[in-house]
């Protein structure tokens, strides 16, 4: 049930039991104000009829005192007592209907009292029995409109108590009805509690945990087992929940392969910025910059450090029999058998043209010299493409060596000392390694060897 259509029946069962306890309590006021005014009629007839009953029977009197006395003036006071009885007896405007008859009967009597009395009076002799007979006939008519008036007021008394036990009925029905419609209105109050708390107070809450969800990264969606607005708004929250995460997932995933793309994009481009094209060992600048660790490391930890400067033989000769690519291939090749007898903590990088490099951590000069000749070696005896035209008959190095510690120049100065050999080593007839003596040189320190 909607929200709204739920509101309209709370207004309307509020406004009739409202509207209902409103009505009884109307009706009630209405018959107890004619219950009181009735009331107020009934005293104020029986009180007027009353007070015609002694009028009636005080008209009995003058006729009675006449026929002891034989006073004439008792006329005259009956005169006055009659008119002043017709005057009570002038019926009240508001006279109920089934009260006449005994007006009328009270009527009828002071009629027959008054021809009575006349009668009697018109005796000129006392005592005579004729006023005896007389005076019989008016003491039964007063019997009788005694008799009347009280019957009259038994029966008054009986409609009075009718009356006031209609009232008190009125009164615990005014009561009972407050009482049920207060009754309904407490429990019409708790249910509306408990709507607002099922309904409204719960679902907003959940909502609210939804939304905080959301803007905290969490697509919980939020259910609500109910069929109006609120529930129409947890719909639309969980759609728009799948939505934003299915967008959100895949823009996640774009950003993952993306940036899977990217690393092995940066992986490649680290690699070509260090590596030479044609040889695939490191270049000069990585060289370089490796070369600059090793030193400080080895003058760090005081650790030997050999480097070598590897520089193939009569190579512009070979370039002039065979060829550029054929020399590109020879280069190529050297590269290959100089990684191939290293070890993998030596560096090997090509330092230009048809020149190598290697850096050798922790070798000693006896070991140097041991790996340049091996690796000299090698080379002498590889079997190179039309290598038998060179002019010492094969394709051969020269390698020129200098090993940390020395005189701690710096590394500049230990790169100087291998170039120097190299060269001495191309001065002496090629093919050799050279080995940077240092024998005017003093030796700084000792290093003691990797265990
Ligand atoms: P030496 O024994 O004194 O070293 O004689 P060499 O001819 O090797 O010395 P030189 O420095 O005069 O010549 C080096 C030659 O190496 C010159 C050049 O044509 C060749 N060269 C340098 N870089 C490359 C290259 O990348 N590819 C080829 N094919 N040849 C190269
Ligand atoms: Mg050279
Ligand atoms: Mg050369």
């Amino acid at each position: 049930m909607r929200i709204r259509t739920k509101i309209y029946i709370g207004y309307i069962i509020v406004f009739s039991i409202i509207l209902i306890n409103v009505s009884i309590n109307t009706y009630t006021r209405h018959m107890f104000l004619k219950d009181s005014i009735e009331t107020r009629q009934m005293a104020h007839e029986i009180e007027h009829i009353n007070s015609i009953a002694m009028s009636v029977l005080q008209l009995l009197m003058p006729a009675n005192d006449f026929l002891s006395t034989g006073n004439i003036s008792e006329k005259e006071k009956f005169i006055k007592l009659k008119n002043n009885t017709m005057e009570i007896l002038d019926i009240p405007d508001q006279v109920i209907t089934q009260n006449q008859e005994i007006y009328k009967t009270l009527n009828e009597n002071i009629q027959k009292i008054d021809n009575l009395s006349n009668e009697i009076f018109n005796i000129e002799q006392t005592g005579s029995p004729k006023g005896a007979r007389l005076m019989y006939e008016m003491d039964s008519i007063g019997n009788k409109t005694v008799t009347l008036i009280r019957e009259y007021n038994k029966k008054q008394h009986e409609q009075l108590n009718v009356l006031y036990e209609t009232s008190r009925h009125n009164v615990v029905i005014v009561n009972i009805a407050t009482i049920i419609s207060m009754i309904f209105l407490i429990i019409l109050g708790f249910i509306m509690i408990y709507y607002f708390n099922e309904n409204l107070r719960k679902p907003i809450e959940k909502l609210n945990r939804g939304f905080q969800g959301v803007s905290h990264g969490r697509w919980n969606h939020v259910s609500l087992n109910q069929n109006d607005e609120l529930s129409d708004l947890a719909k639309e929250f969980n759609t728009m929940v799948e939505r934003m995460s299915s967008s959100y997932e895949g823009l996640e995933n774009e950003v993952r392969t993306r940036t899977a793309e990217l690393t092995e994009l940066n992986k490649r481009l680290e690699a070509l910025a260090i590596t030479d094209g044609l040889t695939g060992v490191y270049n000069h600048r990585y060289f370089y910059e490796r070369y600059h660790q090793e030193y400080n490391r080895a003058l760090r930890y005081n650790r030997h450090m050999s480097l070598f400067m590897i520089d193939i033989d009569h190579f512009k000769h070979y370039n002039d029999t065979n060829g550029h690519m054929a020399g590109d291939k020879v280069i190529n090749r050297v590269a290959k058998i100089l990684v191939k007898e290293s070890r993998k903590s030596d560096i090997v990088a090509r330092y230009g043209g048809e020149e190598f490099v290697i850096i050798s951590p922790e070798l000693d000069e006896e070991q140097a010299l041991a790996f340049a000749e091996r690796l000299r070696e090698k080379i002498e005896k590889f079997k190179f493409n039309n290598e038998g035209a060179q002019p010492n008959g094969s394709i051969t190095v020269s390698i020129g060596i200098a090993v940390f510690p020395d005189i701690n120049k710096g590394p500049e100065d230990l790169l100087k000392r291998t170039d120097e050999a190299m060269y001495q080593a191309k001065r002496t007839g090629r093919n050799k390694s050279i080995l940077s003596k240092m024998e005017n040189e003093k030796r700084v320190n000792k290093v003691k060897k990797k265990k």
